[in-house]
C-alpha cells in the first residue's frame, strides 16, 4: 500500500503541474480516448498499481483544466494544497462521519468548522449547521427548515403527516433566483413554479419597492451573489419587513456569502445576517475539494425537526450528531476539508483569496473594456459579463476562446443580452495567469469578429 500510495502522490503532483502548461479544456483527443475504458469488466484481479496508472494516462488528459489558474467558468474554485492533503488523509481514514459514536475526529472538526465558519461570514453563533455535498442540498435543507417552523407553528407536524391537507405556505423568490432553489423547491413539495417571482433591477436585486405581500405563512428566498452578476439584494432593507410580516427568510449565498471574509467587501452582507437559514458552498471560493456545501440554520431545532433521524440503535447524548443535521446517513466527513483550508489560510489568508480573486476580476473587466467591449455588470465581487457583440458574435467568441485553450470560460444569458461569464474562484490564479488570460480573450475576439466580417452570408 505504500509504494502505491506514494506512486499515486507522485502522479497527481505531476497532474496539478501540467495544469500550468496544458490547454485548459481537454483536447478533441483526449476526450476520444476515452473509449478505452470501454471494456469488459476483467475476469481476474488487476495490481493497483497498473488500475492507477490506467486512470491517470487516460484519465487526466481527458479532465476540464478547472483545478488550474486560468479557468473561469461557472462558478468553480480550484483546491488549496492543505485540503487536498488532507482529504487524502480522511480518505486513508475513512470515516463514516454520521455518527460521533463512528468518528469522534469528524464531528469535532465538524463542530471547530462551523465555530470559526460562523464568525468569519458574521452569523449568530447560535446557528446549527449541516455538512452536505453542495449548495443545492444546503438550499434544501435550509428550505426543509423553514417549510418545518412554519407549518409547526401552525399546529402542523409536516415530518409526520407530509404536505398533504397542510396550510399553505408562499415561497418569494427572486425573478433571478437560483434554479438549485427551484429544484430543493420541488423536491419539497412546493413546487417549483408555484412560486412569487420578486421583480429585480438592472443588476439582478430584489427591489425593495417592488417587494410582493408577504405573511406568516411565506419563505422569502433572497441572493447573496448573484451567480451572474455577484449582486446582492438589498437584505438590511428587506429582512426587518420580512420579519415584521411573520415570514422565514432563506438566503442563498453559494458563493457571495464569503465577501463577509473580507474587510474591504464586508459591507455587501449588510444585514443577511438576519435571515433565518443560509446556503453555502465550500468548494467554490473556500477551494476546498469536491464535493462540499454548508447549511446554516439559527434556530438549530428547526433543522434538527427537519432533518433527525429516530431509530433505537441510536442513543441519542449531549452531543452534537451529524446525521440529525443533513438529508444524509452515512457521509464523507466533510469538515475535515473546511477545517484544513480555514486552519491554513487563517482569517488573512481568507481575506487576501477573497480581496485577490476580486482584484483579478476587476482587471479583467478593464482589460476588456479597454480593447472596446462592454462589461454587463457593475463587478462588485468575482464576477463578469461581457459582451463582445451580438448573441452570435459573442457565442462564437466564446467557443474560440475555449477552444484555443489559454483559458476557459462560458456563456450566460443576462437579462436578454448573451455574454461570457468570467468567474474568478480559485486561489490558484496568478496575476500572470490573468494577463495570459486577457491576451488571449483579445486576441482570439479580434479574430473571430474579422471571420464574421469575411462569412459568405
Ligand atoms: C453554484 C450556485 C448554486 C448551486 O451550487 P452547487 O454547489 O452546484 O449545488 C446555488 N446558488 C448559487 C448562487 C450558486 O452560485
Amino acid at each position: 500500500m505504500k509504494h502505491l500510495l506514494e506512486f499515486t502522490a507522485e502522479r497527481a503532483w505531476r497532474y496539478r503541474q501540467s495544469l500550468h502548461d496544458r490547454t485548459v479544456a481537454p483536447t478533441p483527443e483526449a476526450v476520444a480516448d476515452l473509449r478505452r475504458l470501454d471494456e469488459p469488466l476483467p475476469e481476474a484481479p488487476t495490481d493497483p498499481e497498473a488500475v492507477i496508472a490506467l486512470l491517470d494516462d487516460v484519465g487526466s488528459p481527458a479532465t476540464m483544466g478547472s483545478a488550474g489558474g486560468r479557468f473561469f467558468g461557472f462558478v468553480v474554485g480550484s483546491s488549496l494544497p492543505a485540503p487536498l492533503a488532507a482529504n487524502w488523509l480522511a480518505g486513508a481514514w475513512d470515516q463514516n462521519a454520521g455518527i460521533v459514536v463512528l468518528s469522534p475526529i469528524a464531528a469535532k472538526l465538524e463542530a471547530v468548522a462551523m465555530r470559526w465558519m460562523l464568525g468569519l461570514l458574521g452569523l449568530p453563533p447560535e446557528c446549527g449547521a449541516g455538512f452536505v455535498t453542495c449548495a443545492t442540498q444546503a438550499n434544501f435543507a435550509g428550505l426543509a427548515a423553514a417549510r418545518h417552523a412554519l407549518l409547526a407553528r401552525q399546529g402542523w407536524d409536516v415530518e409526520t403527516r407530509g404536505l398533504f391537507g397542510a396550510p399553505p405556505i408562499n415561497v418569494v423568490v427572486s425573478e433571478h433566483v437560483h434554479v438549485s432553489v427551484l429544484k430543493a423547491l420541488a423536491l419539497l413539495g412546493l413546487g417549483r413554479e408555484r412560486v412569487i417571482r420578486a421583480p429585480v433591477d438592472g443588476q439582478g436585486r430584489i427591489r425593495s419597492d417592488a417587494l410582493p405581500r408577504l405573511d406568516a405563512g411565506t419563505i422569502l428566498c433572497l441572493q447573496a451573489g448573484d451567480v451572474n452578476t455577484g449582486a446582492f439584494d438589498p437584505a438590511a432593507e428587506i429582512i426587518p419587513r420580512a420579519h415584521a410580516a411573520g415570514a422565514w427568510v432563506h438566503v442563498d449565498g453559494a458563493f457571495g456569502l464569503w465577501a463577509a471574509a473580507a474587510p474591504a467587501r464586508a459591507q455587501l452582507i449588510n444585514g443577511f445576517a438576519d435571515a433565518d437559514s443560509w446556503a453555502t458552498d465550500a468548494h467554490k471560493w473556500l477551494n476546498v475539494p469536491y464535493d462540499s456545501g454548508i447549511v446554516f440554520v439559527r434556530d438549530p431545532r428547526q433543522l434538527h425537526a427537519a432533518m433527525a433521524v429516530n431509530a433505537p440503535y441510536l442513543v441519542i447524548g449531549e452531543a452534537r450528531e451529524p446525521e440529525h443535521y443533513t438529508p444524509d446517513f452515512s457521509r464523507r466527513a466533510r469538515g475535515v476539508e473546511v477545517w484544513a483550508a480555514l486552519r491554513s489560510l487563517g482569517r488573512q489568508g481568507l481575506a487576501d483569496l477573497i480581496e485577490r480573486t476580486c482584484r483579478h476580476a476587476a482587471r479583467f473587466a478593464a482589460g476588456l473594456r479597454a480593447a472596446g467591449y462592454a462589461i454587463l455588470n457593475d463587478v462588485v465581487i468575482n464576477q463578469v459579463l461581457v459582451s463582445f457583440g451580438d448573441a452570435e458574435t459573442t457565442r462564437r467568441v466564446i467557443a474560440a476562446i475555449q477552444a484555443e485553450g489559454t483559458c476557459w470560460a462560458g456563456a450566460t444569458v443576462w437579462q436578454g443580452r448573451t455574454a461570457m461569464r468570467i468567474s474568478v474562484s480559485s486561489w490558484a490564479t496568478t496575476d500572470e495567469d490573468v494577463e495570459r488570460s486577457l491576451e488571449a480573450m483579445i486576441r482570439v475576439a479580434a479574430g473571430a469578429a474579422v471571420m464574421r466580417d469575411f462569412s459568405p452570408s
